[in-house]
């Protein structure tokens, strides 16, 4: 097993419509303040055109428009900061399985200008996860068949898709926020912790070469409050019981949230602490 704590591989940048607005430099910056190594600049691919629109509060993705000048900016920050920090370039895409088409059409034609990505999934059924507890028990898990436990087992079902998709040759390797469906568990308690689940989606994904997301940003969210990837498992990677690649992700959606969480990444895995 292998954890990549000198690397923040999962934040957002200047071109996010639901982040601070402020340049990605500040958090190539901020990160090199930090200490890190690399750092993954990581930005919502828009979502498919005939994807019907999601009721959500903020736009999700950038627009269509913006992925050149996204490119064109994170490439031209990527050469300029060389020698002082590694900066990797790439999306995180959303898995949608009735657009998996469309969606390796994507991949195929931006894949060879990008050095990393993310898969997610925000959305079941076309209704966003993530958004708001009240959307997310009063719009979401109806059609999910209107129990938590359903909702959670078709999120389960469609991570283990995700990880067995045909999406082509450029096919990010990194899982993002494994545990997003528990986002507000603090006020709708989960139904369980899927352990055999999450096992074998770790598993597959792992005999396929992916990586998973330590992704931490559940830790500051008031209804989630904890890593979405949960110590149980962490502590059987670290023990080598499950082998996997874990890099830490602070999905930092404005420069001064670059690199949080990393602490208690570190505690999870008795690194100790500074
Ligand atoms: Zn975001
Ligand atoms: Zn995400």
């Amino acid at each position: 097993m292998v954890f990549h704590l000198d690397w923040d591989g999962h934040v957002h940048t200047g071109f996010c419509p639901h982040g601070s607005g402020e340049p990605s430099r500040m958090y190539i910056e901020r990160a090199i303040e930090l200490g890190f190594r690399k750092i993954s600049l990581i930005e919502h691919f828009p979502l498919p055109p005939d994807l019907p629109q999601p009721p959500t509060l903020l736009p999700v993705t950038m627009e269509m428009d913006k992925v050149a000048p996204y490119l064109e900016d994170s490439l031209a920050l990527r050469d300029e900061f060389s020698g002082q920090i590694d900066v990797l370039v790439g999306f995180e895409w959303d898995f949608l399985p009735d657009f998996t088409d469309w969606t390796r059409g994507q991949m195929d034609r931006f894949g060879p200008r990008v050095q990393d990505g993310i898969l997610s999934i925000h959305f079941l059924k076309g209704m966003i996860i993530d958004e708001a507890a009240e959307i997310f028990m009063c719009q979401v898990l109806p059609k999910l068949g209107g129990t938590l436990e359903g909702g959670y087992r078709e999120y389960y079902r469609t991570l283990m898709m995700l990880v067995r998709a045909d999406l082509g040759e450029f096919k990010p390797r990194r899982i993002g926020h494994l545990n997003l469906i528990r986002r507000f568990q603090k006020i709708y308690p989960a139904p369980g912790e899927f352990r055999d689940e999450l096992t074998e989606i770790v598993r597959e994904a792992s005999s396929r070469g992916m990586q998973l997301d330590m992704n931490m940003s559940g830790i500051r969210r008031k209804y989630n409050g904890e890593p979405y990837v949960p110590e149980w498992l962490i502590r059987k990677i670290a023990s080598g019981e499950l082998q996997f690649d874990c890099v830490f992700g602070s999905d930092a959606h404005r420069s001064h949230e670059v690199g949080l969480g990393l602490v208690e990444a570190k505690g999870m895995l008795g690194v100790g602490r500074y």
